[in-house]
């Protein structure tokens, strides 16, 4: 019997045949231990040593590998170090297209890390760019995500997997903004799909965790090798925190669509809010196309406001809105990504992505829609009032 997914972030399927009983616990215990014990010569209980296998890391990874609909997840210690194992797939000479606008953390990776290693990189606009125009002999994957962070850029997953497909590249897709719950890139072509479980997996904020899924079986083997020879697998600890963050993904992620859809609109409607952009609002260039390939549009909005001093304000007068970096967790979230997320990225790249000093970012959260909406009101009151007294002063 195959189950649906809210079901399937609760109940991992097959759960008798894979797993032992843990004298029917029902929350899935954590095996805090370094390594396991033989009984003799070739006989292990298939587990040998945490780095490789731990039970509740891998109950976990069976529960991501479902919600994507992947043959392997590994969980790592961090979405970047998930990224950086991944990386060890390519080789001095190898050449990737990656998304132009991507999370901060992923384009400092690309250009200090695998560029040092002899990797090459074409940052290219892949929801409107033709990326087959920058396929070489050397090229081995292309690099998106969808929406983009901080730009909400959507690329049509489906199409882009038919170019890596006809090309032989691996397509790989960081799909954290919207998690499994909303998209699943391996059904549309991907081979690799990329997580950072602190975001919406892990879902509130307390823990850090990355995620590779693949549907493919040489991939799978492949990055399950790097993975024991490096050795950033995630905590049984941390897995244990994600299993049970993932529990409520799927409330969790209706509700923040919810209030990100009303927050999105609502931000339209103000004098001092230049651009809104969530892929929600039908006015977005890429609703049609999460329409066709994500079952929602998530609860990230990018917006700008009239002036710097006026986004700064806002920042400084959130209260019960936290004015913090990350997302996907239960707390409303605002972020200056100029300064924040994407402080690394060179000002030239920001500047051609749109990461102006008047763009804000906002991870909304599971909080009541009237809470959140009185205190913007007030904020962007307090904030104007304040833009005016610097005026006059
Ligand atoms: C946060 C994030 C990452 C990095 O994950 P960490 O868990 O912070 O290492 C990668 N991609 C996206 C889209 C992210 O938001």
């Amino acid at each position: 019997m195959s189950i649906n997914i809210s079901t399937k972030c609760i109940h991992l399927e097959g759960r008798e045949e894979n797993a032992p009983a843990h004298y029917g616990a029902v929350s899935y215990p954590i095996y805090q231990t370094a390594t396991f014990a033989h009984k003799g010569v070739g006989e292990s209980t298939g587990y040998d040593y945490t780095r490789l296998q731990n039970p509740t890391r891998e109950q976990l990874e069976k529960i991501v590998a479902g919600l994507e609909d992947g043959i392997d997840a590994l969980a790592f210690s961090s979405g970047m170090a998930a990224i950086a194992a991944m990386m060890e797939l390519f080789e001095p000479g190898d050449h990737l297209i990656v998304d132009a606008d991507l999370y901060g953390g992923s384009i400092r990776l690309f250009d200090n890390i695998s560029r040092k290693n002899g990797v090459s990189f074409s940052n290219i606009d892949c929801y409107k760019e033709d990326v087959s125009k920058y396929i070489t002999d050397a090229t081995k994957a292309i690099y998106i995500e969808t929406p983009t962070n901080p730009m909400m850029n959507v690329t049509d997953i489906q199409a882009i997997s038919e170019v890596a497909k006809k090309h032989n590249l691996l397509l790989i897709v960081d799909n954290t903004f919207l998690s499994p719950y909303f998209q699943n890139p391996l059904k549309l072509g991907a081979d690799i799909v990329v997580h950072s479980g602190t975001k919406y997996l892990g879902g509130h904020n307390d823990a850090i965790a990355g995620f590779l899924v693949t549907g493919r079986e040489d991939i799978s083997e492949r990055l399950r090798f790097i993975f024991k020879t490096t050795g950033a697998g995630l905590s049984p600890f941390d897995s244990w925190l994600v299993i049970r963050g993932i529990k409520t993904l799927a409330l969790r992620m209706e509700k923040a669509q919810e209030n990100a859809l009303a927050l999105a609109k609502w931000l339209q409607e103000q004098e001092h809010v230049t651009k809104v952009i969530y892929p929600g609002l039908t006015s977005h260039p890429g609703y049609e196309i999460m329409k066709r390939q994500s079952r929602g549009f998530g609860g990230m909005i990018t917006f700008e406001v009239s002036g710097k001093t006026f986004a700064l304000e806002i920042l400084k007068r959130v209260r019960l809105i936290r004015f913090a970096e990350s997302l996907g967790g239960v707390e409303t979230l605002i972020t200056y990504p100029a300064t924040q997320t994407h402080a690394d990225v060179p000002e030239e790249v920001r500047e051609k992505n749109g990461i102006t000093d008047r763009l804000l970012r906002m991870s909304v959260g599971i909080e009541d829609i009237r809470d959140l909406t009185k205190e913007l009101e007030s904020v962007f009151a307090e904030a104007q009032e304040a833009v005016n007294g610097g005026e006059k002063s």
